[in-house]
């Protein structure tokens, strides 16, 4: 016998999401799946769903979110379909991305073979704005050879000035990502800053013969460019590195994420740059990695510092540390999950932000320092367990 459906019933609290969270690898060509799609083509028209799906190493999970009048939905009753082991039911803000009570949703997602989330440590080195093939091909040369798979170019870009560089655009794509297959960068973080961009990385990733992935920048000043994010949510192939906006509240910048996973794609890395503001002198920004558990505790997005464009220079304190370095180990010993910096092998001749960048023969030296400070962030989390323990 199968399990009765769900009746409808009305209640106040009309605008929440459900989210039905279905046995692991559920089996899609199976009646009971069948069944469930049944009623969930059969539910009110106020009412849509999504499904979701997370390919993991072991297993595959499948989420269904309904999104729109749920209040007709008893939540008692979900829990009987067909397929379903659990469900949850979400009246907050950033019902995709945010952490909720009883909420075991994963807070990581795999890319190219590497996992990113809140509980890893990905370095993104690279040039703020692709210049010469030569310069990319050192960049990534010297990243490989010191270990790493990641790396940021910027090919569009944003600019204050209309008579600055603006990238190469899709010009430079097919030797920047030609170069990344030879040294074996596996993920790249490049800004996007229209729609059309997106499909021209993914044609000339497809001309390339995909030898490297991409992760989609949006920038500080694109953050509620709400048209962009709903875009580039609706794509799930690449994941989004997701700016905040330098001048707006934490909470805006994380609903502006939220259009990307409520578009369909949750693979969102959120990057704190620095707030605009004079409180900030001497740095560009006003560094706000304090912000970096806040936002893990928020949301399960990882999150990412960008020390470049929140200090924006390169001067070194009476400690011999760089203020640039400083901020890095103050973002990782606070447990962030990604670092973005800008180096470049020759900044007097980069096109943008040579200032603040970081030398090729630093590189070793800035590595080896968030070393250190993921080793005492990590101790740090094993004290406080022991406390809580
Ligand atoms: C960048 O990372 O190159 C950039 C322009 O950053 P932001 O959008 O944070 O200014
Ligand atoms: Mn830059």
């Amino acid at each position: 016998m199968p399990p009765s459906l769900p009746t409808f019933t009305a209640s106040k609290d009309r605008w929440y999401t459900l989210i039905l969270i279905l046995e692991p690898d559920v089996d899609e060509t199976g009646p009971e799946y069948r069944q469930l799609l049944n009623f969930l083509d059969g539910m009110s028209p106020d009412i849509q769903y999504r499904m979701h799906q997370e390919q993991g190493k072991v297993q595959r999970l499948t989420e269904v979110y309904l999104i729109g009048d749920t209040s007709v939905l008893q939540i008692d009753s979900m829990r009987t379909l067909p397929c379903v082991e659990r469900v949850v039911r979400i009246s907050e803000n950033y019902r995709v991305l945010g952490r909720h009570r009883n909420d075991e949703r994963p807070v990581h997602f795999d890319y190219q073979g590497l996992r990113f989330g809140q509980d890893t440590l990905h370095v993104f080195a690279g040039l703020c704005a692709v210049d010469t093939r030569e310069h990319v091909d050192i960049m990534m040369r010297e990243l490989a050879a010191a270990g790493q798979q990641c790396t940021r170019m910027g090919a569009y870009k944003p600019r204050t000035n209309p008579y600055s560089f603006q990238g190469h655009g899709k010009d430079c794509l097919p030797f920047v990502f030609e170069l990344a297959g030879k040294h074996g960068i596996k993920v790249i973080a490049m800004e996007v800053t229209h729609e059309g961009h997106v499909d021209e990385i993914d044609a000339a990733l497809e001309e390339a013969g995909r030898p490297t992935g991409v992760i989609l920048q949006i920038g500080t000043r694109n953050t509620q460019n709400f048209e962009l994010l709903k875009r580039v949510g609706n794509q799930t192939r690449y994941p989004v590195l997701f700016k905040r906006g330098f001048g707006i509240t934490l909470d805006e910048s994380l609903n502006a994420a939220e259009y990307l996973a409520s578009a369909g794609n949750r693979h969102v890395i959120f990057c704190l740059r620095g707030m605009k503001t004079n409180l900030g002198d001497p740095h560009r920004n006003f560094v706000d990695f304090s912000h970096v558990p806040a936002v893990k505790a928020l949301t399960r997005m990882p999150v990412c510092i960008d020390p470049s464009h929140s200090v924006g220079g390169r001067r070194t304190g009476p400690d011999g540390i760089l203020d640039v370095m400083h901020v890095t180990a103050q973002g990782v010993i606070a447990g962030a999950n990604m670092v973005l910096a800008d180096f470049h092998p020759a900044p007097s001749k980069a096109l943008v932000d040579g200032p603040q960048a970081l030398r090729m023969s630093e590189l070793g030296h800035f590595l080896e320092d968030i070393q250190i400070a993921r080793e005492a962030f990590l101790a740090r989390q094993a004290l406080a367990r022991r406390q809580e323990a």
